[in-house]
């Protein structure tokens, strides 16, 4: 089988090709070229659009309420090199997430595999539950009943769903059988939780509650999983269809990177712009500030005003920002969306997210203890506070980097009103009962960081996690940027960015929103995508994502 991309199953359509096609994504009308388009958010949706416009000749004009970035976010620690960082959003990426590996590749940013539970790359995992610590390195040296969950989860999905086939369909990018095994699923799982799932299944049904519990509080992969235990069954099944839990890595130095390092690129085969121009050369060095009202104007295009007052119209606008803070931070005129869309848009649900970091002296976590023989820490899992605390080896002769915790939903916001020295205070005091000879604090340096992305009002949470009964939803804002059918008054504005995707909280899906986008402006403004190489929207009638009855 080749390897699996997220290749769909919503939209089997292969991004990763559209983009390494030599003919390029299309063209502009020549009396077009030059002319601004207004981007609201500069995180990696925004960043790709307005690329990839530039690469096209157009004139991208960014807007960034905070930093660029947005929740590819990569703190450094005071005083230390530029790659000791802790990252405060993304972190994970999988191979499978094709279109978000063109971006790293054309950067030459360099990525290590990603320190996930019974991996070679965390050295060893331990498993602290009911406060039983097991120590492992693969899944063989834990107690049985860990197998037998690992075995009725992969069982789960194999029995429930046609689900080896759907993958196989995927790998090899057969866009017509994808669909064809996609759509029943989508009609038997999006109403139904997560949860539903997991206990209907013959495979967990046999066993206990203590194995399901179990699941929950370990998962397999990449953490526990009942945090999302409540959403919609489809976005589990895509997570797994298309391996976002598998093979993943992280970017040395931060995964902010992509975005900023997009930014100072000049693209080679830039039609318009002079060699060697880049997103920043076009600002003149910064995005505008945050945008506070978009409107239409009386000559009917699209006006944003940004916070100091300053207003530009355009013929085009994409947002990138989370689809809540179009009726929060934004003042967004009615007009612009139908009532259909309003209502998609303000039902986004998001999950909510915490992390708390430290610096250490060093990775000494991989001393062995001559007493045990075990690495004096690992990479642990736990059903106390802390949940997930990962490890971060930067090289020997640097300071390593521990992600003391991280969290999602309740136990995100056990911390939500608790200041950083707290946080930290809460997870030395778990993580003390897990390894009571280890003197951690002693090798702390540095100011701990922390975050709660539901608390920042450029965010409002940390990313969406699409309840039972949203396919709807989501297949209006997904399919928003075909707009030829739409009435004159809502055309022209375009949304991108992790809530339009299927896979939220995966990079990958705002990066494919945002090229879905880049389509749209330019069918927008009378350009197309050449002949050899179609886009999105040209295959869009035949494989879009199916609609369901209403
Ligand atoms: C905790 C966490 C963990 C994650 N883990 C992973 C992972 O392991 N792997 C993975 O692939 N993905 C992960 N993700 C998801 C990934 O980070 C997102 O999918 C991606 O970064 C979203 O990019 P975006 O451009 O759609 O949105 P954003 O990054 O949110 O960009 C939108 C931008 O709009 C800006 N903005 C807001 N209001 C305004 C305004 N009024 N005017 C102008 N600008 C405004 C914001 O400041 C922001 O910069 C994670 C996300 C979080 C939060």
């Amino acid at each position: 089988m080749k390897p699996i991309t997220a290749f769909g199953p919503d939209f089997p359509f292969a991004f990763d090709e559209w983009l390494a096609h030599p003919a390029g994504l299309g063209e502009i009308p020549e009396a077009r070229l030059g002319e601004e388009i207004g981007i609201v958010g500069a995180g990696m949706a925004g960043m790709v659009v307005a690329y990839e416009l530039m690469k096209l000749g157009l004139k991208p004009v960014m807007y960034e309420a905070g930093r660029i970035g947005g929740r590819l976010r990569s703190q450094r620690f005071a005083g230390a090199d530029e790659e000791i960082v802790a990252e405060l959003g993304g972190m994970r990426f999988p191979e499978s997430s094709t279109a978000f590996w063109h971006y790293v590749n054309l950067l030459g940013l360099e990525s290590r595999p990603f320190p996930n539970p019974l991996t070679e790359a965390a050295g060893s995992t331990v498993v602290d539950l009911e406060s039983r610590k097991h120590y492992a390195r693969t899944i063989d040296d834990l107690p049985s009943i860990f197998q037998e969950v690992s075995d009725a989860w992969d069982t789960a999905l194999k029995t429930s769903v046609p689900f080896d086939a759907l993958q196989q369909a995927i790998a090899a990018k057969d866009a017509k059988r994808v669909r064809e095994l996609w759509t029943p699923m989508i009609e038997q799982w999006d109403e139904r939780t997560f949860y539903d799932f997991v206990t209907s299944s013959k495979s967990f049904s046999e066993l206990t509650f203590r194995h399901r519990e179990i699941f929950g509080q370990v998962g397999f992969g990449t953490g526990g999983w009942d945090s999302d235990f409540p959403n919609s069954m489809v976005e589990i099944l895509r997570v797994n269809a298309t391996a976002c839990d598998d093979n993943q890595h992280f970017i040395y130095g931060g995964a902010e990177r992509v975005p900023a390092d997009l930014w100072r690129h000049s693209p080679e085969n830039m039609k318009h712009w002079p060699p060697g121009t880049s997103l920043q050369d076009l600002h003149q060095g910064a995005p505008n500030p945050a945008a506070k009202h978009i409107v239409r104007d009386e000559r009917g295009r699209l006006e944003i005003t940004d916070q100091w007052g300053d207003c530009k119209s355009f013929d085009a606008v994409v947002t990138t920002t989370q689809s809540w803070l179009l009726t929060t931070s934004i003042d967004v005129s009615e007009e612009l969306f139908s009532q259909k869309m309003w209502m998609a848009l303000d039902r986004t649900r998001y999950m909510q997210s915490s992390k708390t970091f430290v610096m250490v002296r060093r990775p000494f976590w991989k001393d062995i203890d001559p007493a045990t023989g075990q690495h004096r820490m690992s990479m642990t899992l736990t059903d106390r506070l802390t949940r997930g605390t990962y490890l971060f080896d930067l090289g020997d002769d640097k300071p390593g980097v521990i992600c003391l915790t991280y969290t999602w939903m309740s136990d995100a916001m056990k911390m939500l009103p608790l200041d950083v020295e707290k946080r930290v205070d809460l997870s030395l005091a778990a993580l003390k009962k897990i390894y009571p000879e280890l003197n951690l604090e002693a090798e702390i340096i540095g100011e701990p960081i922390t975050v709660s992305w539901e608390d920042d009002p450029n965010f409002l949470g940390a990313f969406k996690g699409a309840l039972p009964g949203h396919y709807r939803y989501n297949q209006r804002m997904y399919s928003h940027f075909m707009q030829g059918l739409m009435p004159p008054a809502e055309r022209g504005i375009f949304i991108a960015g992790d809530d339009v995707s299927w896979t939220p909280g995966w990079v990958e899906g705002a990066v494919q929103t945002a090229l879905n986008a880049v389509w749209g402006v330019m069918t927008h403004l009378g350009g197309h995508t050449p002949e050899q190489n179609p886009g999105p929207g040209d295959v869009y009638g035949e494989f879009g994502p199916v609609k369901l009855k209403n």
